[in-house]
Order: C-alpha cells, then sequence, then structure tokens
C-alpha cells in the first residue's frame, strides 16, 4: 500500500507547530483507539498510521528528514514504525494519559485481556488413536468468580481509591531532571482499593476451580496433533474473553505396528516354503476383525513389501484412509532332519547347481 503523507495524516499544514501536531494527533487517537473500535480493522490501520505519523513529526530531527527526503529518507534511518499495538502504547503511554486524562491510570492498564490458554497433555494406545476416543478430563484452572462477577468486592460494596496514588495507580518521585513513575505498592497500579473482598474469591476475582470436560478425540489423531477448545482456558482480564485449552496428543509406540504419517508399517516373518511356493495368510490389523487376508505370491523375497491399501490409519482431513505395508521375513531353517535335507538336495539337483560346479558359478551367473 502507499504509505500517506503524514501531514495528510494529520490534516496539518507542513509549517504546524508542536502543539498543533499533537492536538491533532489527540483527536485521531481517540476517534481510532482499539478500546472504542475493538475488531474494527481499519479502525485499526488508521489508529497506526497516525501514531505512525505523530511519531515522526513531534521529534525534531525525524522531521527534517521527512520533509527533505519523505518515507524514502527514514526508511534509511531504520525507522519502521510500529509493528502493533503494544509497541504504540510503550512508546506514547504518558502522552495517552495525558490525552484521554486518566491521569496515570491509562486506559492501557484497564484494557481487556484475553485469559491464559491452557495444555492438557493425554497419551493414547495407537488403537485408540486409530479408533478415537471419549474421555472425562478434570483440570485445574482459574474462573471468574460468579458471585462478584470477577470484580472482588462483596456484593453491594464498592471500591475505594486509593489513597496512596489518589487513583492514579502508579506514583512519581523526582530524581535530578527526571520524573520516574513506579507502579503504586499499595493497590499494584489498580488504583483502586477492594474494602470488602467477595468471600467466594477473597477479592481475587477468580476462583482456580476444577474443571471436568467430556472429550472427544477424533480417530486418526498423531504424535503432537493438538485439539483446540475454544473458551475452555482461563478467565480473561477486566471482561476479556477466556482463553483456549489445547489438548496435546502423545500416542505411545506399538508393539507391532509402526506409524508414518497416516500409513502403518508391519513386519511378518514366513518360511522359505511359504515364500517359494505362495500363501495366503492372515496379519493382524487395527480394525474390528483384528485380521486381514494377506496373498503371498510365489517367488516372494526377503524384504518385499505387499501393500494392502486402505488398511492404515484414517486421515484427520477426511474421509480416507492410509495403507498398510508389510514386509516379508523370510524365515531359513536352522535344523532340518536327514529326511528334509535329503529332499533338499534332490531339489538343489533339479536346479543344475551340484557342489562340483559350485566355484564359477556364482561370478558366471552374474555376468
Ligand atoms: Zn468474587
Ligand atoms: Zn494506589
Amino acid at each position: 500500500m502507499e504509505k500517506r503523507c503524514y501531514y495528510e495524516i494529520l490534516n496539518i499544514s507542513r509549517s504546524a507547530g508542536d502543539e498543533e501536531i499533537k492536538r491533532s494527533y489527540r483527536k485521531l487517537a481517540m476517534k481510532y483507539h482499539p478500546d472504542r473500535n475493538p475488531g474494527d480493522k481499519e479502525a485499526e490501520e488508521k489508529f497506526k498510521e497516525a501514531a505512525e505519523a505523530y511519531e515522526v513529526l513531534r521529534d525534531k530531527e525525524k522531521r527534517q528528514i521527512y520533509d527533505q527526503f519523505g518515507h524514502e529518507g527514514l526508511r534509511g534511518t531504520g525507522f519502521s514504525g510500529f509493528s502493533g499495538f503494544n509497541d504504540i502504547f510503550s512508546s506514547f503511554g504518558d502522552i495517552f494519559e495525558e490525552f484521554f486524562g486518566f491521569g496515570s491510570r491509562s486506559g492501557r492498564r484497564e484494557r481487556a485481556r484475553k485469559g491464559n490458554d491452557l495444555r492438557y497433555d493425554m497419551e493414547l494406545t495407537l488403537e485408540e488413536a486409530f479408533s478415537g476416543k471419549e474421555e472425562e478430563i478434570t483440570f485445574k484452572k482459574w474462573e471468574l468468580c460468579q458471585d462478584c462477577n470477577g470484580s472482588g468486592t462483596s456484593p453491594g460494596s464498592e471500591l475505594q481509591t486509593c489513597r496512596t496514588c489518589q487513583g492514579r495507580g502508579s506514583i512519581s518521585r523526582s530524581q535530578g531532571f527526571f520524573q520516574i513513575n513506579t507502579t503504586c505498592p499499595s493497590c499494584h497500579g489498580q488504583g483502586t482499593i477492594i474494602t470488602d473482598p467477595c468471600r467466594s474469591c477473597r477479592g481475587n476475582g477468580k476462583i482456580k476451580i476444577n474443571k471436568k470436560i467430556n472429550l472427544k478425540i477424533p480417530p486418526g489423531v498423531d504424535m503432537g496433533s493438538q485439539l483446540r477448545l475454544q473458551g475452555e482456558g482461563e478467565a480473561g482480564e477486566h471482561g476479556g474473553p477466556p482463553g483456549d485449552l489445547y489438548v496435546v496428543i502423545h500416542v505411545k509406540d506399538h508393539h507391532f505396528f509402526t506409524r508414518e504419517q497416516d500409513h502403518l508399517l508391519c513386519e511378518i516373518p514366513i518360511s522359505f516354503i511359504q515364500a517359494t511356493l505362495g500363501d495366503t495368510i492372515d496379519v493382524p490389523v487395527l480394525d474390528k476383525e483384528a485380521t486381514h487376508p494377506l496373498n503371498i505370491p510365489n517367488g516372494t523375497q526377503p524384504g518385499d513389501i505387499i501393500t494392502l491399501p486402505g488398511l492404515g490409519m484414517p486421515s484427520l482431513r477426511g474421509n480416507y484412509r492410509g495403507d498398510l505395508y508389510v514386509k516379508i521375513i523370510v524365515r531359513i531353517p536352522k535344523k532340518l532332519s536327514p529326511h528334509q535335507k535329503e529332499i533338499l538336495k534332490e531339489f538343489a539337483e533339479t536346479e543344475g547347481s551340484k557342489s562340483s560346479n559350485k566355484k564359477k558359478s556364482f561370478w558366471d551367473k552374474m555376468k
């Protein structure tokens, strides 16, 4: 977006003095202040734009650079405006207090803030991750006290203005030329004192409770999957919305299957006879039937992988299942009876690979 001229934004002439700049900014800041325009993106942009214009024009050096070289010149000095509200408020905190007449009880401190997010770790077996799970979980959280609606005062009693700071929330003392503001120790910056605290929350405004939730884990969750339960986190500050609860999934290792995203892998041992002649065997699956027939073609090699399409994990992303990959392990017998030995020797002779021509045969065959 094309950056607008700072003088135009503040609606002042190029020769405007400090007082005029401040007055004009004050007007715009009041109009577009986020507390007055919650969730309004356009007001937010206007508010940021005005703050940036003011930041530059109130500063003699920056203003001079801007007058001479424009936006481009400022970029050369490393000035990049503001990244967000916090940035603006931390730069102009004092100005806002002055502007809005809150004393030191700035709008900033009283602004509604979203409550903390919470995390709950849940361990599942692969079978549970496969079929999904419903479970009631219990966790501790701070919730808004219903009896005082979060105010901390007992019903019917009033908040009293803090005497230490006269309701400003901070106290200032002089040190040389400077004036240093510190948070008021009596009211911890609130500006008010609770004289008759709410009995339920002891003036805290919040109560720690054991919250129970019936959790539905969808089929297909994986290690590190997160379920977000909106509004199930801790209570917000000053009327802000509650935070969210994040359920973080851990899936235990399985003795038979390993998982690759939505696919499952397993190893099945078969005899060299089965590998040679082919066979149909039952392999374990996570489905209700518990096993599924697997067709082993004749001539199957050790390490061959046979795919059973659609017998892997269900996908979280929709109506789809991964595959099951079966890796074939061929067992070579270690002990043979004399009779079995005879049969195999006989078999070897039919292949024409008798011990007499063994020496040259391997490398010859490779050619
Ligand atoms: Zn209470
Ligand atoms: Zn105080």
